[in-house]
């Protein structure tokens, strides 16, 4: 089975040929136009997903070797995201799918975060947890099988990766700060500094207290020395991603020890972390742990996880009518 898939939930527009389970193809077109306002403008993505996705569609099809008429089925991704950006995708999705008769696959973003993990070949076996952590969302997920999806933890309010954007936005590097953070890191001390660790119950996390700790901090410290954020740049950077990464492995640990579930992935954009990486296979190393983190073109927004997904979907006969609307949230089906 051939399936074509597109993704346009923020600003990536990206899509991708999956043949009986194997990733032919994944093209990823991003949006350079937000950098200067140092966020998503909306609006604006929306309008460079429109320019983008027939030439992206076009080199996913040309990288796969084969045609639109050869495509079984095609697919999207419905929800969550932003929803004009949604729109421009599910629309292109639904016109060809009419077009060509073919049938339509509506996938969820965060259930194809989470089996990115099963595109290579060293895959995890199920039952697995998955900590995804990307943009917008923190969670911890078991996966029993590709479509049996649970959250059973998530955050309460920032993601781990606006928590990364957000300390670095305070730090002075621009958007978005977490590849930056990650970089500057490498260079620095993880225990120069000390910020507050959040005692949140269950599986679930909280990051919107260490922005405002490092906010404190920086103030404080700058009040003393103007210099400060610049001298101590790299320990900063490595001290607030140790932080970060010890409140999400916290969590992990628990969730193993809950579920007693010890393949572990991990999957998102904050996943191209080297830090979290590291950890997660030293914490692998530790605790008998198996540990799985899809190549970095899997982890941030990518076509080829709602392709993975969508093929799953076509084996259980899970379709959508053409009526099928986008949505900004959704539950998990
Ligand atoms: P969602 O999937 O929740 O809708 P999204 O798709 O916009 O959100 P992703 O593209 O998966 O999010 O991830 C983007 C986030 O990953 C940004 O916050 C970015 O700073 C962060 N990120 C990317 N690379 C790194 C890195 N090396 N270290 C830390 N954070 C990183
Ligand atoms: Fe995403």
């Amino acid at each position: 089975v051939r399936i074509l898939a597109i993704e346009s939930s923020c600003d990536d527009t990206s899509a991708s040929v999956c043949i009986d389970g194997r990733i032919a193809s994944n093209y990823v077109a991003n949006q350079k136009v937000h950098e200067q306002y140092g966020g998503v403008v909306p609006e604006l993505a929306s309008r460079a997903h429109m320019q983008n996705i027939v030439p992206v569609v076009d080199v996913a099809l040309k990288q796969a070797g084969i045609s639109l008429q050869e495509i079984d089925a095609i697919a999207f991704t419905q929800s969550p995201g932003l929803i004009g950006s949604l729109l421009v995708g599910a629309q292109f999705a639904k016109s060809l799918a009419l077009a060509l008769s073919k049938p339509l696959i509506a996938v969820h973003h965060m259930q194809a975060h989470v089996l990115a993990n099963l595109i290579e070949e060293n895959r995890p076996s199920f039952p697995f947890l998955c900590l995804t952590v990307s943009g917008g969302h923190t969670q911890i997920v078991l996966a029993r099988s590709p479509l049996e999806l649970e959250v059973i933890g998530e955050t309460i309010d920032d993601a781990a990766g606006e928590a990364f954007d957000k300390s670095a936005k305070l730090l002075g590097l621009p958007y978005p700060g977490g590849p930056l953070v990650d970089k500057n890191a490498q260079l620095g001390n993880p225990l120069a500094f000390k910020f507050a660790e959040p005692q949140i119950p269950e599986l679930n996390f909280s990051f919107s207290g260490l922005k405002t700790s490092v906010l404190y901090f920086l103030q404080a410290k700058q009040k003393e020395d103007e210099k400060f954020i610049e001298n101590n740049l790299n320990d900063l950077c490595a001290s607030v991603q140790h932080t970060i990464i010890q409140i999400l492995l916290k969590k992990l640990k628990k969730a193993v020890a809950q579920t007693g579930v010890k393949n572990v992935c991990i999957a998102g954009g904050v996943s191209a972390n080297s830090g979290l990486r590291n950890a997660l296979q030293e914490a692998g190393k530790k605790y008998g742990w198996k540990t799985f983190i899809p190549p970095f073109q899997y982890c941030t927004d990518n076509a080829g996880m709602i392709a993975i997904t969508a093929y799953y979907k076509y084996k259980a006969g899970k379709f959508s009518e053409l009526d099928v609307s986008p949505t900004a949230r959704a539950e998990w089906n």
